[in-house]
């Protein structure tokens, strides 16, 4: 008998475990919480990695659909001082294929393909080792049975809970997000400044980084160390106010970089929160974590290509168990390489967050010169 294989969320990690399974032609149910696929914006730009992001796009037939989308000039990378000095200023070869930049809401519309998602499905429950499987609770009171359910729903996940009492926990450094649109056009000395793919400036324990997006859209991210309540009073619907808090935070810098701020026309908080590092549990028959659900860590550019790798890997270890017995071995097989290598990084970003984001700039500077020698 076939297995009942579900997925808890359909993001990078999600998407990739159903579109490899989907290509084995092994069918799995993707319960996504958004009401739609355009529900809420999709955020910023990813870099897919070559062994990781992109060998999961490449399982799953999509590798030459990336390479059409993606941007590999994006992979360029500027630094600057706080008076505006450029320190770094690297940029790919044309030939450079090893990190190209995506856009997620182009990522997401190439793994979706024609998957059959069921949006509006938010969990709230997952009970293993009931008579006829793993329950799943839905937030709109029905529920449903599985043989695997793989909770691949993201820093709060609901599945958790059901294999580990893990939660994650503030880092003490916030992002405050805010965004550029068509800024060739509008902010020409802004995009100069940018260049084809970051900008980064970083001061004592706070920093400023620009992403360019496809289409002439820029992301901002203000990063600082903060306890989590420093926005207390502010009213985040106050785009003034915002803004005004976050320049005092960064008086002193350079004009043209304080305008990235001064640009920006909303603001989203994104207090960075992370699991344990090494963060495993004891095996659970029919349940199963994949990317941030199993291992949150700072962004510093692994979260998703891990995830999405993950995926990847689990499916093709699915697709081929031909029963419960083989599908358990599965299982508890992938748990182990992935918490092997996700622990290495979770490591690796929790000390370059620190590095990132320090009391003394020129860390994140030889952290930088580490990562991109030459
Ligand atoms: C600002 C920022 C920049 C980043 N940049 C990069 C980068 O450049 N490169 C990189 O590799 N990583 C990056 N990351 C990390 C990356 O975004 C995450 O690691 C990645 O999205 C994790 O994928 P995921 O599928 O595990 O979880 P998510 O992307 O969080 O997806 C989870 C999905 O589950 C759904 N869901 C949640 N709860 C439920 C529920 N109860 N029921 C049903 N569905 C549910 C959600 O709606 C969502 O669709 C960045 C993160 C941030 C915050």
């Amino acid at each position: 008998m076939r297995q009942r294989i579900a997925v808890v969320g359909a993001g990078p990690a999600g998407l990739a475990f159903a579109r490899v399974l989907h290509r084995h032609g092994r069918p799995v149910s993707v319960l996504e919480r958004d009401p739609a696929r355009d529900a809420r914006p999709p955020g910023g730009t990813l870099d897919l990695h070559e062994g990781m992001g992109q060998l999961a796009l490449d399982k799953a037939g999509l590798l030459a659909g990336f390479q059409a989308l993606s941007r590999p000039e994006g992979q360029a990378m500027r630094i600057l001082d706080v008076d505006g000095t450029v320190l770094r200023d690297w940029r790919p070869r044309p030939d450079d294929l090893a990190n190209p930049e995506i856009d997620r809401g182009q990522l997401r519309d190439l793994l979706l393909g024609s998957l059959d998602v069921q949006w509006g499905s938010g969990v709230t429950e997952v009970v293993p080792g009931t008579r006829d499987g793993v329950l799943v609770r839905f937030a709109d009171g029905r529920q449903e049975t599985f043989d695997l359910v793989v909770g691949a729903d993201g820093a709060w996940s609901r599945v958790r809970p059901a294999v580990s009492s893990a939660t994650p926990r503030y880092t003490g450094i916030t992002m405050v997000e805010t965004s550029l649109d068509d800024v060739d056009t509008r902010h020409p000395d802004l995009a100069r400044l940018i260049g084809d793919g970051s900008l980064a400036v970083y001061g004592v324990s706070r920093a400023l980084v620009a992403q360019r997006n496809s289409g002439g859209h820029v992301k901002v991210y203000a990063q600082f160390r903060a306890p989590l309540d420093w926005h207390a009073g502010l009213d985040w619907d106050d785009a003034a106010a915002v803004r005004s808090r976050l320049l005092a935070m960064f008086e002193g810098w350079a004009a043209p970089v304080l305008d990235l701020l001064r640009q920006g026309a909303a603001f989203v908080q994104r207090p960075l929160h992370v699991l344990p590092v090494s963060h495993t549990w004891a095996h659970v028959p029919g349940v199963t974590l994949l990317g941030d659900a199993a291992h949150l860590m700072p962004p510093l550019g692994v979260g998703a290509n891990l995830a999405m790798l993950e995926g990847a890997e689990l499916a093709e270890a699915v697709a081929t168990a031909p029963g419960p017995a083989e599908l358990d071995e599965a299982v508890r097989a992938f748990e182990e390489r992935m918490w092997a290598r996700a622990g290495r990084w979770a490591k690796i970003t929790a000390a370059g967050l620190e590095r990132l984001v320090s009391p003394d700039p020129a860390d994140a500077l030889a952290f930088f010169d580490e990562l991109q020698p030459s």
